[in-house]
């Protein structure tokens, strides 16, 4: 999607001048030309979905040791069962040894069933010590995107809306939205900054280029807060979640949707169908996430941030 033709028209004049002015006084702030800027985003927007994955990876990793840990705990309870039986054994008669003897081929290995829970301990706590250092790591990738996207609206005169996910708890958030198109995962344009046709824009979603008709499911559970036309998306859908959070579908034909404002949906409901209405370069769904609302713009976030592998 595109917003303000002629606005950008003349961001790409001024671009030509913000090029220009490159070091121009010993004094003044060195300017970086705005197509490395947009690189810059692009790269940044990148790492946060890398760094985003080692996230869901490592709470991922963590979760597998918590239930081995259950079954460990559960086994070491059955390991101190069978020595009550075997010492019972030991004070009855020979019938009964018998029977230890039976038990003694199949001793439950108490000792390295410890020592692999004190191992998986050491593991789990690092993994944690990861875990936080990821979701900082994740601020401040997307923190520092921010400035380079002021930068070049600075230099472009092109405004964008984002939000900021410094408040947010991206360890509870990970993973909480399902993607959106299940017959295909090819995304066609990334969040951020891009040029195209020779124009500057912030691109405050990503594209998941699919077929006309391809059915779209909610991310998450929510109520539909709006249904309908849309500027540059067509038609388009905003579901509210609980967190918070929004999530925002467009391009769809009027009749490609399947939803109505108020309506409760859960996670992978269908909700709609892949159009290719409104300015839009061939049929794909525009999947965006925000944190709120702002001037009655949505303020986006990286949809990476949220989405599951
Ligand atoms: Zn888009």
């Amino acid at each position: 999607m595109r917003f303000g033709k002629i606005g950008l028209f003349c961001s790409v004049l001024l671009l030509a001048d913000a090029g220009q002015t490159l070091a121009s006084g010993s004094d003044a702030p060195v300017r970086q030309p705005v197509p490395d800027l947009i690189l810059q985003d692009q790269i940044l927007q990148q790492q946060v979905k890398q760094v985003h994955q080692q996230l869901i990876n490592t709470i991922d990793q963590i979760k597998q040791i918590d239930s081995r840990t259950q079954k460990t705990n559960s086994g070491l309870q059955a390991a101190e069962a069978e020595q009550t039986i075997r010492t019972m054994t030991e004070r009855y008669t020979i019938v009964y040894l018998t029977l230890a003897a039976a038990l003694e081929s199949s001793t439950w290995p108490a000792l390295a069933v410890e020592q692999q829970k004190q191992s998986d301990l050491a593991l789990r706590n690092r993994l944690v010590q990861e875990k936080a250092q990821l979701e900082t790591k994740e601020k401040q990738l997307s923190r520092t995107a921010r400035t380079v996207s002021d930068q070049i609206t600075k230099a472009t005169g092109v405004s964008h809306r984002q939000g900021a996910i410094d408040n947010l708890n991206l360890e509870q958030l990970a993973g909480l939205l399902a993607w959106p198109v299940p017959s295909t995962k090819e995304v066609s344009s990334e969040y951020g900054w891009r040029e195209l046709n020779g124009e500057i824009e912030f691109h405050g979603g990503i594209d998941v280029a699919a077929e006309l008709g391809d059915p779209i499911h909610a991310a998450a559970d929510g109520v539909v807060l709006f249904a309908g036309p849309a500027q540059g998306f067509g038609n388009w859908i905003v579901i509210r979640h609980e967190s918070g959070l929004m999530t925002v579908y467009g391009h769809m034909y009027k009749t490609g949707i399947q939803v109505r404002p108020g309506q409760k949906v859960r996670q992978g409901q269908p909700i709609g169908r892949v159009g290719a209405a409104g300015e839009s370069y061939g049929p794909h769904l525009h999947f965006g996430v925000a944190t709120g609302f702002k001037d009655g713009l949505l303020e986006t976030v990286n949809p990476w941030s949220f989405l599951q592998r």
